[in-house]
């Protein structure tokens, strides 16, 4: 791995982020389970994995084409089901393989068609609660999308964000990344020629876009899930190599098919890795932005005292492929009376100045806890017009998914430790994209 996790020789893990920290360092690994999935695997990596089980050198090639199709064009769960392939070669994949996704525990839908999904990921301590992670998908008119998480938790310590908060970290892998788009899928009854393996019209919400009248065109048919954006739990340039294969896997197009300019990662602001993002994935680029003078994003993004707003727009200047077709998205979180004033709202502009950009406007979600209150609605509204009279179009995030509390940015944890009542005042702030 080369990616920057902290190697936290400094501080105990355990310890809790006093001020001043900025990152924490992973304490969990993953052990892999005796039987290994083949979900998550490149067609390079099939073709060893083959190797492993006695298929001959010069059948590899072929044969990892075969189960490539299998895995992520039709999204096989069983081996059985892969007919192209020898009944004799099924069975020596079975005994030594399987095609398993991350574990579903929990499935929730909104009135409003978004779905949350509870997934259930093992980590090094056998015996301890398991590992969980959410993925939210996010139906509307015209396109469908996925939030998918990169990590168990967060290194970093951003002082707004509850995933900060939490102790437990460790990186996902490739399978468990693009697992969620694979499970997704499954659900949605979205795979190319299998509109009928899980989710069907029947269980939609009235008003909700159905497989008949989905979203985006590709992979030879509509599918459902058009997007995807790494905005779920987890730091996604913190642990890169993982994201990179994964998205890597969901957007070739003799598989998963999702385009690179429908994949949107969100960096707190990583910055070597922003134009590895842009060689490595080719995808678009969110930037939780959050502030414009360096004393502030200090104390909500700690990761700025490391990385501060010049080089992180210098970095994003040299973003390979921006235009006005392809700009990148700033986030900008919401807080009163911390970030929100008219001055800032001026001063954004002039920062952004030259950068084919979006500016997405956070109300922001509280949790229990925290210090942070979201601004009023009427500071929001002359915040935004700043913006738009600059050329910008400034979208707010609308509420979606209330009722099952499915805000990208701060899923699983936001659902964790709360009284019933916590979590009722939680869903009527819920916000997503
Ligand atoms: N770690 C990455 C991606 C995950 S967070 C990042 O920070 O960009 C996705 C987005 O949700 C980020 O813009 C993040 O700043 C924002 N976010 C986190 N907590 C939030 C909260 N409580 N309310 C609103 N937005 C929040
Ligand atoms: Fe991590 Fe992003 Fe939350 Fe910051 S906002 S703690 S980088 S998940």
């Amino acid at each position: 791995m080369t990616s920057p996790l902290p190697s936290g020789e400094s501080t105990h893990p355990l310890q809790a982020a006093p001020t001043g920290f900025v990152e924490k360092t992973p304490l969990e690994r993953y052990v892999p389970p005796a039987k290994p999935s083949l979900v998550g695997l490149s067609r390079g990596e099939l073709g060893k994995a083959l190797g492993t089980v006695g298929v001959p050198a010069a059948q590899r090639n072929m044969r990892a084409q075969q189960l490539w199709h299998w895995l992520y064009l039709r999204g096989a769960t069983r081996f059985d089901e892969m007919t192209s392939v020898s009944k004799e070669l099924r069975a020596t994949l079975d005994r030594h393989f399987t095609l398993a996704r991350p574990e579903v525990v929990a499935e929730q839908l909104s009135v409003d068609g978004t779905r949350k999904w509870l997934l259930r990921l093992p980590g090094e301590h056998a015996g301890e609660r398991p590992h969980e992670v959410e993925c939210v998908y996010i139906p509307e008119a015209d396109r469908g999308t996925l939030c998918v998480s990169s990590q168990v938790g967060c290194t970093l310590t951003c002082s707004f964000c509850h995933t900060g908060t939490q102790r437990l970290v460790r990186n996902l892998t490739p399978g468990e990344i693009v697992g969620q788009v694979m499970v997704a899928r499954d659900r949605l009854g979205d795979w190319q020629g299998r509109s009928d393996r899980f989710g069907s019209d029947r269980e939609l919400a009235p008003g909700v876009p159905s497989p008949s009248s989905a979203t985006g065109e590709q992979g030879g048919g509509y599918r459902q899930i058009s997007n995807i954006v790494m905005m779920g739990m987890g730091e996604p340039l913190y642990n890169f190599e993982a994201v990179r294969d994964a998205l890597l896997i969901a957007a070739d197009g003799d598989g998963i098919a999702i385009s690179r300019r429908r994949i949107t990662l969100s960096t707190s602001g990583v910055v070597p890795n922003i134009a590895r993002a842009g060689a490595e994935i080719g995808c678009m680029l969110a930037v939780s932005l959050h502030a414009v003078r360096d004393d502030l994003r200090n104390d909500l993004v700690p990761l700025n005292r490391k990385y501060p707003i010049a080089e992180l727009l210098e970095a994003c200047r040299s973003y390979p492929g921006l235009s006005n077709a392809r700009r990148i998205t700033f986030e900008y979180v919401m807080l009163k009376d911390v970030n929100d004033s008219l001055a800032d709202a001026k001063a954004l502009v002039r920062l952004l100045k030259g950068i084919p950009a979006k500016i997405n406007l956070i109300p922001f979600n509280p949790w229990p806890g925290t210090k942070y209150e979201c601004s009023d609605w009427e500071r929001i509204e002359a915040f935004s017009e700043i913006i738009f009279n600059a050329g910008y179009a400034s979208p707010v995030r609308t509420p979606r998914g209330r009722d099952i509390l499915a805000a990208c940015g701060q899923l699983k944890s936001a659902t964790e430790k709360l009284s019933a009542r916590e979590r009722l005042a939680l869903r009527a702030m819920a916000m997503t994209d």
